[in-house]
């Protein structure tokens, strides 16, 4: 079944954090900004995805659609694997990391939505798995700059929503200590984002070795330092990392230099599902745990709940804590109790709301034919 079109377009919606906005690369993250897109097959059925954006998401929608949607319409939906191939071999030298992989990752995304729907099957029995029940998630807090009175304020409330795992973005022994005394029960994960070289990182890492973190997430920078990284491993806190990874041979990398205890590729940037599927098998071959990176509210989510139900023996879902306005693709990006649900239907099983869609769209669809 050919594809006849692709369209980008993006969804903007307000939230709230708990405190005042962060800024990442030079831009205030004070909306939710999902990049999502739709690919048409000739038979009528659609199939939705979404591409890796943040604050890079307009250098994401150009690559997609100057570049990437071109190469994808007229090929077969059905075969991925192909399609894999000859579009990242067609731009691999634009970049194998960044907007190119990450505007075919909402493709390929939306290609399996497509595939599940035509075979009635909802995308967990495609890739294998038995009926899922509810699956735990934890709080990926944003970030409140070191302010350790909003991190425990925040820490509490997301416990008190049923949270029992909260990852803070700090980059601080005080911000780990109260979110510890706030949430006593609870597994507190500290992500860094690549703040510190390694001689810092390691002596951060040596004054956090007895506060009981569930892991530390991206101590060195740069990521690709897995000579770095791997340095820090004698100091007993498991290592995650993997979120700026590229594809297989990225985490081929990363695990052959013993560097990290738990893998976390994002669907939406690493390739899609075919990629995904790739990195788990290969981590389950070295005793790596999986971890995917999922901080996204999009089809990119609905694809790693699926993944996390077929493929993962003990998932634990990121889910960002923020309260948003509306989202497209309630009530499947909704956390309850701690634990979060996987659709049933076809596909991601969500298509997303089209008022919504139209309520909080940003600037204009852009659409790719066959010519
Ligand atoms: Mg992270």
């Amino acid at each position: 079944m050919l594809i006849t079109a692709i369209e980008s377009s993006v969804v903007s919606v307000p939230f709230t954090m708990g405190g005042p906005y962060w800024s990442f690369a030079g831009k205030t993250w004070d909306r939710l900004d999902i990049l999502l897109v739709k690919v048409e097959t000739e038979d009528g059925l659609v199939g939705w995805g979404e591409a890796f954006g943040h604050a890079g998401l307009d250098a994401t929608r150009a690559a997609l659609d100057h570049i990437v949607a071109p190469l994808a319409v007229g090929a077969d939906a059905g075969d991925i694997n192909a399609l894999t191939r000859k579009i990242l071999h067609s731009v691999h030298l634009l970049g194998r990391n960044g907007a190119f992989v990450y505007a075919f990752s909402g493709i390929e995304i939306a290609l399996w939505d497509l595939l599940g729907k035509r075979t009635g099957q909802p995308l967990w029995r495609l890739l294998g798995g038995s009926r899922p029940g509810r699956l735990g998630a934890y709080a990926s807090l944003l970030s409140y700059r070191g302010d350790v009175d909003l991190v425990g304020k925040c820490t509490a409330e997301a416990r008190a929503q049923g949270y029992r795992g909260i990852k803070l973005h700090e980059v601080t022994r005080p911000s780990v200590l109260a979110a510890k005394e706030a949430a006593p029960d609870c597994e507190i994960m500290l992500d860094v984002n690549c703040a510190w070289l390694p001689p810092v990182a390691r002596e951060a890492a040596r004054s956090l070795a007895g506060d009981g973190l569930r892991w530390l997430e991206e101590p060195v920078w740069p990521p690709e330092d897995t000579a770095g990284l791997a340095s820090l491993k004698r100091y007993g806190i498991p290592l995650a990392a993997g979120e700026n990874t590229a594809g297989l041979f990225g985490f081929r990398a990363l695990i052959e230099a013993g560097a990290i205890d738990i893998a976390q590729p994002s669907v939406t940037k690493v390739g899609g599902i075919g990629e995904m599927m790739r990195i788990i098998a290969l981590a389950d071959a070295h005793g790596v745990e999986m971890m995917p990176h999922s901080p996204y509210f999009g089809p990119g989510f609905l694809a790693t709940l699926h993944l996390s139900a077929a493929l993962l023996e003990r998932p634990l879902v990121e889910v960002l804590w923020m309260d948003m306005e509306a989202n497209p693709f309630d009530p499947w990006v909704r956390v309850t109790d701690g634990t979060v649900g996987v659709p049933d239907g076809p596909g991601l099983g969500c298509d997303p709301d089209p008022d919504v869609l139209k309520a909080y769209a940003k600037g204009e669809t852009v659409r790719t034919e066959r010519s």
